[in-house]
């Protein structure tokens, strides 16, 4: 079976992660207890940094019944790509540490590969004569690649002053061969509990209060020296004021009131046998007469992405 995805717009994949508690690193002790809100891959992730660090008294609540957030195992995947893999990126050091790469991802040619965010893909024009309004339809669909890096579903909601400030990592882009289940992460010492879902955090950073407090929904509470939240942005939007006690400081919510998010969504289509030249690996969809096409969701597509090898 050959398969094609498809990536409308991508979401932002930047650790949004709040540290309550002390913000002296002065007097951080390693036996200090550490809560973290989330066990998404930031919150793994923090979690095994401070284990490696020698903090053993490291816990994740979480809300569902599992770990991964929005990194899932199913039939057609979820997250799949990693951007930049390479010593910086953590999630291809986790990825590296559990097996879960192919030997290709591994080498240090492929890491060193420096592609400045857009991968080197082979396209596939598929067109009888180049015009004038052709040219336009690329410029067009360069956009859609935009939009979809900036995990939004129109340029209008790009911010053009952080277009310079993004930071991509050397690496060829690689996917997970085998499944991205989060679940192989979770053999270090940390604990999760699930189904928990925080509902409050006093962290009232004073003389008399040191501790941070934790409310469950269910009413059950803890303390801890430190908190580490890692729920996602659209969560902290709709929930800060009655999650922080006190409100977070004024330039943390402005921070998640300014950014935004769109759309993503990936389309996966299989065909009995390949249709597309061998050494492709985008097909991209251009519109000559895009302003003439009446609005429907097709035209926000800026192609599809082959996957290799062909029988995944
Ligand atoms: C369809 C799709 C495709 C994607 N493709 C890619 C890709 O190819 N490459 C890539 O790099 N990124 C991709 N991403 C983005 C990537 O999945 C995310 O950036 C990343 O998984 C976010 O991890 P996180 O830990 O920050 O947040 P999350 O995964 O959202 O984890 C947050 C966790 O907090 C929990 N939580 C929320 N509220 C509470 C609460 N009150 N109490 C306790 N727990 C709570 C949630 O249940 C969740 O488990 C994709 C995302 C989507 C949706």
């Amino acid at each position: 079976m050959k398969k094609c995805t498809s990536l409308c717009s991508q979401s932002n994949s930047v650790f949004r992660m709040l540290i309550m508690g002390s913000m002296n690193p002065g007097k951080i002790q390693r036996d200090a207890k550490v809560l973290i809100v989330g066990s998404g891959i930031a919150g793994i992730s923090a979690a095994l940094k401070l284990n490696v660090a020698g903090f053993k008294n490291v816990h994740i609540l979480e809300a569902t019944g599992r770990s991964g957030g929005r990194i899932k195992t199913g039939k057609m995947g979820m997250a799949n790509w990693i951007h930049g893999p390479s010593e910086e990126n953590p999630v291809f050091c986790l990825a590296r540490q559990y097996g879960l790469l192919d030997p290709e991802a591994l080498t240090p040619e492929n890491q060193a590969m420096d592609v400045a965010g857009h991968p080197p893909w082979v396209p596939n024009f598929f067109t009888n004569n180049a015009t004038r309004s052709l040219g336009f339809s690329v410029v067009s669909n360069i956009l859609k690649v935009e939009c979809c890096v900036n995990g939004t579903h129109s340029m209008d909601a790009v911010g053009l002053s952080g277009l310079s400030l993004y930071k991509t990592l050397p690496g060829l882009d690689c996917t997970f061969p085998k499944s991205v289940s989060v679940v192989e992460f979770n053999e270090c010492t940390h604990t999760v509990t699930y189904n928990c879902p925080v509902r409050c955090i006093e962290w009232n950073n004073t003389e008399a209060q040191s501790t941070v407090k934790v409310e469950c929904e269910d009413g059950t509470g803890m303390t801890a020296d430190h908190v580490i939240v890692t729920v996602s942005l659209g969560y902290l939007k709709k929930h800060h004021s009655a999650m922080f006690s006190p409100p977070l400081p004024l330039h943390k919510l402005q921070s998640i009131q300014r950014q935004g998010f769109g759309t993503n969504n990936k389309i996966y289509v299989e065909f009995d046998s390949p249709w597309w030249d061998a050494d492709c690996e985008v097909i991209y969809f251009l519109w000559e007469d895009e302003v003439n096409i009446p609005s429907s969701w097709i035209k926000k597509l800026f192609g599809f992405t082959v996957l290799k090898p062909t029988e995944r």
